[in-house]
């Protein structure tokens, strides 16, 4: 018999599980069920595509029985595909999902919060651990000979012996705890297949003693009865109609296929009867899937062919940027035998994703408009991904530009383009928007004075994905975005009388420019500014000083340094100031801070803040 350890994740999250899923300890049923349910999936595959296994005899069932007053046991066993010793090692000793360790990361260590992570991360098989103080699993491989026995009290260790099992598949023995001793009970685990599991396709069936006796007085005896009777209904959720299928069953399927504990935000089932016949049923998690921006995310959507478990690891079946969606997909002109390489080329297959994504795209249209409540909770964990859409889907690019949402100056919350363009002033050119990444110092910024003192709004965009996604769009609706960070944004800023103080202030310009040197790439009069002195914008085709500073924090290594150009403010007192004066000290003192300071509200970092505060002193000392 081999000890093994479980990888540390498993024994750091079993503990939380146990002490933060307290409340909802009943899930272990679901997990378990839904984990003989894949199993039976994949087998069922096999028997429709693999020659080895198309003779096998195939009778799916699920069967649970229970232990009520001797051993409190609880038995969950499937004839489904089975695991042999490395599978249990790599399923079962450690946490097979992604990006685990991250999400341990994320653990506050204040129970009520890390339960509802918890509940987002899915814990899947370990949940037994709230009921049972050990568990076997016993296990035989499909096509193999030898089966094993998995044994674990969910402490530090589990063990794996080789051991019988007369059919492949998988039996899961509960050595039930106090606290799980409730569940070794018919009318317990009837209740709670119902609730949890009357979906699964395969049947499921109760096996238990009904105890009744015989006879009369001295002579009444006790006699066991094995009954044996099926608790689901055993049909395809997805196949059935939609007006007969309740809410509830909508949401317990969901669980069943995503592991989250809460009720999804929303879901959509369509029956497509064209050239193509397939049934897709999607649903959008409350929260955004814990891995969403790792790599290595695990697909959402499940592929069937006529009601047959094809795939659920497929990322051909949705766009990268819909990675969040759930659901399944079931097409009855797909072959049986698809392989991955065929998906990805496989013209059904291409349309049944096409026209799913508009789907969920008109979907998403439709509840903006009539559910705004609901919409915003979609936009708060939904709007970046959305976003990567509009820079990868062209197809649905108008679409999108619907549906995605942006900070603004004038609206509270978020604000749609539509209704921007709908409060823009009469004469207004553009929609401007300026990037950045910190939401305050954009408010904040310099750069916003004129366009508020003239009334035009601008859309405040602190999502780094900004900076790529939204200089991708070129227009909305015919009209221009653009960037206030850019040099050619305050064109229609310009008034009367500009165009003389510009000529006025030139030879100043030609000053500051001569000190500054190659620190800038050109110094201009502004007609932007109001309240400040001075503002630094890109070069109309440079990337922004934000877009440089999030390349390099990408690890991008040889961006060249662009420079920015300084704009001057010829209203500003101290520009006036600095136009009658000849002190060439003083000259080169405030040019620099001019510059400087301009970097600083914008959030830059000063190569030499030293040389920044030895200047600013000697205009302070000048001017105490
Ligand atoms: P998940 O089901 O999300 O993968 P679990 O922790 O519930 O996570 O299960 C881990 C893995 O263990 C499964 O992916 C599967 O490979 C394996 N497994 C669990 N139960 C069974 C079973 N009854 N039959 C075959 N494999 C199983």
């Amino acid at each position: 018999m081999a000890k093994h350890k479980f990888k540390t994740e498993v024994s750091q999250l079993l503990n939380l599980i146990i002490h933060s899923l307290y409340s909802h300890k009943e899930i272990f049923l679901r997990e378990l069920i839904s984990n003989a349910s894949d199993a039976l999936d994949k087998l069922k595959y096999r028997t429709l595509t693999d020659d080895e296994f198309k003779q096998m005899k195939f009778d799916p069932r699920i069967e649970i029985f229970f232990d009520e007053d001797g051993q409190k046991t609880l038995t969950i066993k499937d004839n489904g595909i089975g695991m042999n010793s490395d599978d249990l090692d790599e399923q079962l000793g450690t946490i097979a999902r992604s990006g685990t360790k991250n999400f341990l990361n994320q653990l506050t260590g204040d129970s009520k919060q890390d339960a509802n992570l918890i509940g987002q991360f899915g814990v899947g098989f370990y949940s037994v651990f709230m009921v049972a103080d050990k568990v076997e699993v016993l296990t035989r491989r499909a096509g193999e000979d030898t089966a094993w026995l998995w044994t674990s009290t969910g402490e530090e260790n589990y063990t794996i012996k080789e051991a019988e099992r007369p059919e492949s598949g998988t039996t899961v023995t509960l050595h039930l705890n106090d606290e799980g001793t409730e569940y070794a009970n018919r009318w317990q685990i009837e209740q709670l297949v119902k609730k949890y599991s009357d979906h699964i396709a395969f049947p499921i069936f109760l096996e238990y003693d009904q105890k009744s006796y015989e006879g009369e007085g001295e002579e009444k005896q006790e006699k066991y009865e094995h009954k044996r009777e099926q608790v689901n209904k055993a049909s395809a959720l997805w196949k059935r109609p939609k007006s007969e299928i309740t809410e509830d069953e909508y949401y317990e399927f969901y669980k069943t296929i995503s592991h989250d504990n809460e009720d999804p935000l929303h879901y959509l089932h369509t029956k497509a009867e064209g050239t193509l016949q397939y049934t897709t049923l999607f649903f959008i998690p409350q929260k955004a899937p814990f891995d969403m921006y790792q790599a290595d995310y695990e697909a959402g959507v499940k592929l069937y062919v006529s009601r047959v478990f094809i795939t659920d690891d497929s990322k051909e079946l949705m766009p990268t940027y819909l990675r969040f969606v759930r659901g399944i997909i079931d097409s009855d002109d797909l072959p049986l035998n698809v392989s991955r390489e065929i998906l990805q080329q496989n013209k059904i297959m291409n349309q049944i994703r096409s026209s799913s994504v508009k789907k969920l795209l008109s979907e998403f249209k439709q509840l903006s408009e009539n559910n705004p409540e609901k919409y915003g909770k979609f936009i708060e964990q939904y709007n970046r991904p959305l976003k990567e859409g509009l820079y990868s889907d062209f197809t649905n690019r108008e679409t999108l530009m619907e549906l995605v949402r942006f900070k603004s100056t004038e609206a509270e919350g978020f604000t749609s383009l539509a209704e921007y363009k709908e409060r823009m002033n009469e004469d207004q050119k553009a929609i401007y928007y300026i990037t950045g990444e910190k939401e305050q110092t954009l408010r904040n910024s310099p750069l916003l004075e004129a366009y508020k003192k003239k009334g035009i709004e601008v859309l405040i965009m602190d999502d780094d994905i900004d900076e790529i996604v939204v200089p991708s769009i070129g227009t909305y609706q015919e009209t221009e975005l653009k960037s206030v960070n850019r040099s050619g944004s305050a064109e229609e800023l310009k008034t009367e009388g500009d165009e003389a103080k510009e000529k006025e202030l030139e030879p100043l310009l030609k000053k500051i420019k001569d000190i500054l040197g190659d620190r800038v790439k050109d110094v201009v009069s502004s007609n932007r500014l109001s309240d400040s002195p001075s503002c630094i914008v890109a070069d109309e085709n440079d990337p922004t000083m934000q877009m440089q500073q999030m390349l390099k924090a990408m690890g991008q290594q040889d961006i060249p340094e662009m420079k920015p150009i300084l704009e001057v403010n010829p209203d500003h007192s101290i520009v006036k100031r600095l136009q009658n004066s000849d002190d060439k000290d003083l000259l080169e003192d405030v040019s620099y801070l001019l510059l400087e300071q301009a970097m600083l509200v914008e959030g830059a970092e000063l190569k030499t803040p030293a040389d920044f505060v030895k200047r600013l002193n000697r205009i302070l000392e000048k001017a105490v």
